[in-house]
């Protein structure tokens, strides 16, 4: 539980103790549009369900959200969608890069969990089938989750990706070799890199998780988003698959369930006490943001924070 403790200053400390870290890793550029992001910029925003919020830097900016959207992917998959999700895809860490395709071949076309890409590709087929228009219908279910309207798309990196994400392509193309995919290979990659392109800043995604650390259960409105079962399910599979070959370390080191992404973005949360995110676009040879998992340590420690 949170502590009495003043958490602006302790943000502020932690903003002072990453800064020498913040020329180390590497902005992701094999996606040309993200290459364009200053690597400087740092910011942490942390919400409480009792509605107190604590920031530092640049957490108000906007930055690509690339795989946190994995996350909002398989809440509307789940909560939104009859079929049973977890028949097409697996929920044990993978232990292999995002974009490994090693994995596919021999387990027969389905991915080990929903947040590494050949994962979240299933989803995306899943959404596709399930709503008449899913490209419309993820960024207003993204918007409600956040109580906001103007989060959208940027055309510009969805367009970038498409120009050079083969490995996707061959891993959709894989899976629907071995009938895990229902729709086009050209469709699914269209909608799969709009929804890594969303565009979000650290306030804004912590609004959203803050549902998560809610149960599923909205605070803005009153909608639930999951039931108490199917959130329970996220938030498990966040904290063992949420950072791809780096799940393990990111539990010993931090000890939340959470999400990363390539544009240097994590969102964490405490259930039923605070979500917090933060934004380092430096990523370390995993593809996770480097000072962000290092803010997220100091963080619960200093807070004496975790799930365990
Ligand atoms: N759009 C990116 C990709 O498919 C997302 C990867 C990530 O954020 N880890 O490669």
């Amino acid at each position: 539980m949170l502590k009495n403790q003043d958490l602006q200053a302790v943000l502020e400390e932690i903003n002072e103790e990453v800064q020498p870290l913040l020329s180390e890793g590497t902005v992701a550029d094999y996606i040309p549009e993200l290459a364009k992001v200053k690597q400087d910029k740092f910011g942490i925003h942390l919400l409480t369900l009792d509605d107190r919020s604590y920031s530092v830097g640049d957490c108000d900016e906007r930055f690509s959200i690339q795989s946190i959207s994995k996350v909002f992917m398989l809440a509307m998959a789940v909560g939104e969608c009859r079929q049973n999700v977890y028949d097409r895809v697996n929920v044990e860490p993978s232990g292999d890069p995002f974009n490994s395709l090693v994995q596919l071949e021999y387990e027969q076309g389905i991915p080990r969990n929903p947040f590494i890409n050949a994962g979240a590709l299933v989803i995306t087929d899943i959404l596709l089938s399930n709503f008449p228009n899913a490209r419309n219908e993820f960024i207003q279910y993204v918007n409600s989750l956040a109580g906001l309207k103007s989060i959208n798309y940027n055309n510009a990196v969805a367009a970038s990706e498409k120009k050079c994400g083969f490995k996707n392509a061959a891993m959709v193309n894989l899976m629907k070799s071995f009938g895990n995919i229902d729709n086009s290979v050209e469709d699914v990659l269209d909608l799969y890199f709009d929804f890594c392109s969303v565009e979000m800043s650290c306030q804004e995604l912590a609004k959203a998780f803050r549902v998560f650390a809610n149960h599923g259960k909205g605070l803005v409105d009153t909608r639930r988003y999951l039931t108490e079962s199917q959130y329970k399910r996220i938030a498990a599979i966040m904290q063992t698959c949420g950072f791809y070959d780096e799940a393990g370390e990111f539990a010993f080191k931090v000890g939340l369930p959470g999400k990363s992404g390539v544009g240097g973005g994590i969102a964490a949360i405490l259930p039923n006490e605070y979500s917090v995110v933060v934004w380092s676009p430096g990523l370390n040879e995993k593809g996770n943001s480097l000072a962000g998992m290092k803010a997220l340590e100091l963080f619960t420690t200093k807070t004496q924070t975790s799930i365990f």
